[in-house]
């Protein structure tokens, strides 16, 4: 019988061994589970800077992009970057000299003259002319152009008027063309030379008739000249009109038949209309339809066509 129980107890005994050894195996089992767990962890790890990888990635992807298209990129650069090319030479200044500044405004070159000589003196407020200047020598023309010969005397016995010698034939072509074209009966030189004595006492007599003292309009150009400042002293230009007037007034003549035709055809005889519409900011003088200035003909035509006045034409050459 004890051997029985014995036997009984050594059963037992591998029972309990047996269910010992189980649960050391079922433990066993478990513990690899959590290895996975840590291992799953150091993957979210992974993927968790699995971004900055893919963040880098799309850089060399571009990259190889960019390396791949410099094949066809150069062939589309050359086409943009040329206007660059092109505006840079535009800020060059235009060479310093009349057919740079002429063209700096737009002007065609200006004619090869030299701006020294006699035809394109300069007479304004800012140029006057010494007290004592005169021609050199005065032509004599009759004042209504009924006798067309240019004398260089005076002759008490016909009615007459002094220019400058040099521009006298050309003042009687002109004025005696304006006649002939318009079929006039007259044209009348109301005022051709003025000396500096003369203009002063002009200047006197205009300011008095019109209650001004500075010779100025009330825009505040001049509607007569202080005694120097005036272009009549150097007998170079000439007040045309078709009768005999006073006052003048632009309103009044600027659409007269002659002053019209004048002011088309001056240029073909060495004249320009010296004080334009439109340029009394530059001449500092009224609109004046019937005074032209000789500055003979190469100079006219271009200051005429041009639609200049003397001082921008002068200021294309100093
Ligand atoms: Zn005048």
């Amino acid at each position: 019988m004890k051997i029985f129980i014995r036997i009984i107890r050594v059963i037992l005994g591998l029972v309990l061994l047996a269910a010992f050894a189980y649960g050391l195996y079922t433990f066993a089992q478990a513990a690899p589970k959590s290895g996975d767990i840590m291992s799953q962890l150091e993957g979210e790890e992974t993927i968790a800077a699995a971004p900055p990888a893919a963040q880098l990635t799309p850089a060399p992807q571009s990259a190889p992009v960019q390396q791949d298209t410099p094949e066809t990129l150069p062939a589309d650069l050359p086409e943009t970057t040329p206007p660059p090319v092109e505006q840079a030479p535009e800020p060059t200044p235009l060479p310093d000299t009349p057919e740079g500044r002429a063209a700096a405004l737009g002007l065609p070159a200006p004619p090869n003259v030299d701006i020294d000589s006699w035809e394109y003196l300069l007479v304004n407020a800012d140029n006057p002319l010494p007290e004592d200047y005169e021609p050199e020598q005065f032509g004599y023309i009759n004042l209504t152009l009924s006798e067309r010969d240019v004398q260089t005397y005076f002759n008490p016995n016909r009615v007459d008027s002094r220019v400058d010698l040099r521009i006298a034939q050309a003042l009687v072509d002109f004025c005696g063309a304006a006649k002939d074209e318009l079929g006039l009966d007259i044209v009348y030189l109301t005022s051709c030379y003025r000396s500096y004595a003369s203009q002063a006492e002009n200047f006197k007599r205009v300011c008095i008739n019109n209650g001004i003292a500075d010779g100025k309009d009330k825009d505040g150009f001049y509607i007569t000249m202080p005694a120097g400042c005036s272009e009549h002293q150097s007998g170079m230009c000439a007040d045309i009109i078709d009768k005999w007037r006073n006052p003048l007034r632009a309103a009044d003549l600027k659409d007269l038949p002659l002053e019209v035709w004048m002011a088309e055809h001056c240029q073909d005889y060495g004249f320009i209309l010296r004080f334009p519409e439109g340029k009394e900011q530059i001449t500092g003088v009224m609109y004046e339809p019937w005074h032209f200035r000789y500055v003979g003909e190469t100079a006219a035509k271009y200051i005429m066509e041009n639609g200049l006045c003397l001082e921008e034409f002068i200021s294309l050459y100093k």
